[in-house]
Formats: C-alpha cells, sequence, structure tokens
C-alpha cells in the first residue's frame, strides 16, 4: 500500500525528531510542545489535513528567550574560527540530509521535489560561505587627532527574532540563521505558522552537528500570538522579518514601542522590461522562469512584463505558448515543474486577482481564467494581455502564477512604468544594447536588478528593497552589518594625562 501524506511526513518528523511525540517548537535541544490552540498544516496538493500541532504561545517563548541569552554567551565565548568550523560542520550535516528535508519541505510547502533539493542545497552553501566569514570580520583603527588609539570592535547584536514566510521556509532559515551565527548571535526562529518543519529540522541538525543548544531555537506558532510574544521578549535585540509589507508595518511597530531594529524583507511587483532589439528566445525563457518558477510565489517574481509595443504581440504570444507547455502537478512528482499554490488564503487571493484583471479589461492569452479547480489548489501559468500600469493585476502582489503584460512605446516609457510602484524589490531588462541595458539598471529604484537575465541571486551579493520592499539587507558583507554592532574603544596613550583638547582630566568628550 502506498504511503499517504500525512504518514510520509509523520515518518519525516520521525527521522528528524525521533524523542518527540509530535511537532512543537525547539527550544534549548529539544522539542517542546505549544499551550496554544491548534494550527492545521494543510496538504496543498490535495487540500487535506496533513496534521495539527499545538502553537508554543507566551510561556515556550520565554522559555526559548532564556535558553537563547544563555546560548549567546556560550556562542559568542568562541573565537571566530571555532564557530566557523562548527558552521562547516553543520553545512555537512545538511548536505547528508538533503533528500528527507526537501521531501518534508515539498510535502508541507507543495513545492516540487526538484526545487526543494536545491533550495535545502542552498542551505548548506550559504552556512558554508558564512562560516568563511567568521574569523574574517574585524574593526578598524581610526587615526582620530588626538593622543588615543581609537579601534572598533564588531560585537553580536545579541539575541535576534527572525520571522519568515511560508514560500521558502528552508530558503529563507537558511538565508537568516547563516550570518547570524557567524557573528556570535542567537536565534529565535518564528518560520510560518504553516510551514515550520524544516526549520525545527535543520536546528536539529545543526546541533547534532555541534552547535550549543540554545543557540538556534526554532518556534512554531502563529504570528500574532508566538511571533508578537518573542517580539515582546527583553531578550531580543534585533528582528528580521521576511514577508509581507502588512505584517512588516505590524512587526516594525511592535518593535519601535521596544526601540528595537527591524530589517524588513517584503514583497514585489517587478518589472521584467523587453526590448524589441533583445535576443527575444532567451527573453520568453527569462520571462517564464521569472513568473512561474515556484508557482510565482517568489518575491522577486518577474509580475509585470513590460515590452516594446513594436514585439508585443508576438512576444506575449511566445510567453503564452511556453506557458501552456510547463507541467504543472504533485509537488513530489519528478517530472512536476510547478506545484500548486501553499495554501488555502493564497489560492483564494491568486484567483480573485485572475479575476480583478479580466473584469479590469486584460484579456487572458494563457492559463486560468480565476475558477477554482477540484482538489488542490493548483493555477495554471496565466498571462493577462493587453493590461496597464493602473490595473489592480499591476500594482498589487499577486504571489501566484500570474504575469500582467503591459506594452510600452520608449525607454523613458518603460521606466516610468517600472518606477510607477509602490514596491522596489527587483526588476530585469532584456537588451543587446549595453548602454541602455545599464541606463535602465540604474534608473529603476529596486534594490536587485538584472540585465539579460532573472532570478539569479547569491548568498554573496546583497539583497534586499527599496520603498514598501523594505530596509535593510541581507546577504553579503551587508548582512554580517546588520548582525552585528560596532563599539568604539579609545585608548590614552599620552605620556602626561590630559594633554588632549585641554579637557580636565579623566573629563572626556
Ligand atoms: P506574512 O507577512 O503573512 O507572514 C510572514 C510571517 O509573519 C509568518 O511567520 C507569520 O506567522 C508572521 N506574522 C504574521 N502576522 C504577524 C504578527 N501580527 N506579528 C508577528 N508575526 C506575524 O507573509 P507570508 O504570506 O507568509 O509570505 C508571503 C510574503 O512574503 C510576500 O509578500 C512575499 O513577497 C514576502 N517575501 C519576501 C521575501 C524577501 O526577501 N523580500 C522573501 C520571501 C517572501
Amino acid at each position: 500500500m502506498t504511503e499517504t501524506r500525512p504518514q510520509a511526513l509523520a515518518a519525516l518528523v520521525r527521522h528528524f525528531f525521533p524523542e518527540a511525540a509530535g511537532i512543537g517548537s525547539w527550544v534549548d535541544g529539544r522539542i517542546v510542545p505549544g499551550t496554544g490552540e491548534a494550527v492545521t498544516l494543510t496538504d496543498p496538493a490535495s487540500g487535506l489535513t496533513l496534521a495539527t500541532y499545538p502553537d508554543a504561545g507566551p510561556a515556550v517563548v520565554a522559555e526559548a528567550a532564556r535558553a537563547a541569552l544563555a546560548g549567546q554567551a556560550r556562542w559568542a565565548a568562541l573565537t571566530g574560527a571555532a564557530r566557523g568550523r562548527v558552521m562547516q560542520d553543520i553545512a555537512r550535516a545538511i548536505r547528508a540530509e538533503i533528500e528527507p528535508l526537501a521531501r518534508l519541505e515539498a510535502i508541507t510547502a507543495g513545492k516540487p521535489l526538484r526545487d526543494c533539493r536545491v533550495e535545502a542545497t542552498k542551505v548548506a552553501e550559504m552556512i558554508e560561505y558564512y562560516a568563511g566569514w567568521a574569523d574574517k570580520l574585524h574593526g578598524d583603527v581610526i587615526p582620530v587627532p588626538t593622543s588615543h588609539l581609537n579601534y572598533t570592535r564588531r560585537e553580536p547584536v545579541g539575541v535576534v527574532l527572525q520571522i519568515t514566510p511560508w514560500n521558502a521556509p528552508i530558503f529563507t532559515c537558511g538565508w537568516q540563521i547563516a550570518p547570524a551565527l557567524a557573528t556570535g548571535n542567537a536565534i529565535l526562529l518564528k518560520p510560518s505558522e504553516l510551514t515550520p518543519v524544516t526549520s525545527l529540522a535543520v536546528a536539529a541538525l545543526a546541533e547534532r552537528a555541534g552547535l550549543p543548544p540554545g543557540v538556534v531555537n526554532v518556534l512554531a506558532g502563529f504570528g500574532h500570538t508566538t511571533g508578537q510574544a518573542a517580539i515582546a521578549e527583553r531578550a531580543v535585540s534585533k528582528v528580521v522579518f521576511v514577508g509581507s509589507p502588512a505584517t512588516g508595518a505590524r512587526i516594525a511597530e511592535a518593535a519601535a514601542r521596544r526601540l528595537v531594529p527591524c530589517v524588513l524583507e517584503l514583497g514585489g511587483k517587478s518589472a521584467n522590461i523587453v526590448f524589441a532589439d533583445a535576443d527575444l528566445e532567451r527573453a520568453c525563457l527569462g520571462a517564464q522562469a521569472a513568473i512561474f518558477a515556484g508557482a510565482g510565489q517568489s518575491c522577486v517574481a518577474g509580475s509585470r512584463l513590460l515590452v516594446e509595443r513594436p514585439i508585443y504581440d508576438r512576444f506575449v504570444a511566445m510567453v503564452a505558448e511556453g506557458a501552456r507547455r510547463i507541467r504543472v502537478g504533485d509537488p513530489l512528482d519528478p517530472e512536476t515543474e510547478i506545484g500548486p499554490i501553499s495554501n488555502a488564503n493564497q489560492y483564494r487571493h491568486v484567483l480573485g486577482m485572475i479575476r480583478s484583471g479580466l473584469d479590469q479589461g486584460a484579456t487572458l492569452a494563457a492559463g486560468s481564467d480565476g475558477t477554482p479547480a477540484e482538489g488542490g489548489f493548483f493555477v495554471r501559468p496565466t498571462v493577462l494581455a493587453g493590461a496597464t500600469n493602473a490595473m489592480d493585476c499591476a500594482r498589487t502582489e499577486i504571489f501566484g502564477p500570474v504575469v500582467t503584460a503591459i506594452p510600452f512605446d520608449t525607454e523613458a516609457e518603460a521606466i516610468a512604468i517600472a518606477n510607477d510602484s509602490d514596491f522596489g524589490l527587483a526588476g530585469a531588462v532584456w537588451t543587446r544594447d549595453v548602454g541602455r541595458g545599464h541606463r535602465v539598471a540604474a534608473a529603476v529604484r529596486a534594490g536587485t536588478f538584472w540585465i539579460n537575465a532573472y532570478k539569479t541571486i547569491h548568498v554573496a551579493s546583497p539583497f534586499g528593497g527599496y520603498g514598501l520592499s523594505g530596509y535593510g539587507r541581507s546577504s553579503g558583507v551587508e548582512a554580517l552589518h546588520e548582525y552585528t554592532q560596532v563599539k568604539s574603544v579609545w585608548v590614552e596613550t599620552a605620556a602626561a594625562p590630559g594633554a588632549s583638547f585641554g579637557y580636565a582630566p579623566g573629563v572626556g568628550a
């Protein structure tokens, strides 16, 4: 008899947490059951229940905060080199478990297994990248115009709270824990209540590989309860949030009450601009990857396709033809290119946005007309043509496999349309004109921009948003700065005290 999805999930939970009775939070090296309301995990491929678990709640959050404070002291006391070695061991442990991690992600998030293998591998890569930084981050000596030696130290922030979304659970977990660990912080990670299990598995694997308990704690539960309780914890010195602008605003507001700084990695409505002189075949493949990969549930999705008018009809037809050929199906089927939408709420939103686009005058060049499918949250790759940038489908983040194709006449108009958005996360231009490529890249207000490419990101390169897409930066050296604070140390070197600038001895600045 073939294994059902709930059975497959239960077997994977036993694989990663043999001692645990079920899904809970990872606190101080063990699974701790929550005390709140039940959270239901749903299979996106069937709409049926996969499992339930109790929301962590404030008592578990408080226990995790205590564990994190103690864990941080132990972790930061290690040398950078020692932290780097532990992180390399963690990366090896993750590489040894790519398949079960990928299956767990595919079952709970509904992402195609082959994408999940790539994302789990990226977690190992991100940890390796930052492991290399652990012993290379240092302060400066500043040539101050006094008799002092002045130097800076980059110190850990302390305990950081990371709140992550459901669209890329294991990826965002690795993305944020890696730089935080390299810089000597401890972590409270609150993944989406809908997809907590791979983050829990990463924490368990990390500890088996040598990370001291208490350094990474994963809180499984709702945002408005567990997430808010964590923001209110005195132990938390910084909040890094990956999710929607509306929730980001709520989180920044709660953090501001305690004057706790945030990094906000939010949504997007990115413009993918295709000029008539582009290599249209490559641009077409790029446009499909930009919006349809991951069923469009990607913050950097190229959801607005801006096409120069002379090639508009032809290019949109090419993209629509490609969209019709994409294999949509069961996330665990190795042939599947696009899985379902990850959850029921998001599914309703995506269908509603398609209907709104059609109601406002766009035409359906390919895909769904917004009618719900039977048994599972599947949406065919959809191309809305003949659209304007004023339509809701061009202004609201859809976060599904739906592209809105808009014509333009001039370079200036393309830039104006690209920038006529509250968001500023990413964008791209396709052209054979090198000068135009760089001009457009400079003019579009976005944190990431591609020329004749789309979607490539790497842990070594900074990532973040302009405008409603957020503030602060992840990845690269920039993330190391987000996870550290700078201390300036002054050492008097004068033979006789009080010589500098005539101040009285001991009074200082
Ligand atoms: P969301 O904002 O609904 O939830 C994100 C997280 O916030 C979840 O863990 C949730 O439990 C928590 N949360 C919700 N309400 C909260 C509250 N009141 N207090 C504290 N925590 C709370 O986002 P989502 O629907 O899970 O994810 C989709 C969004 O994430 C999209 O907008 C997408 O663009 C964005 N995203 C951005 C990036 C990026 O790097 N910029 C990456 C991935 C996803």
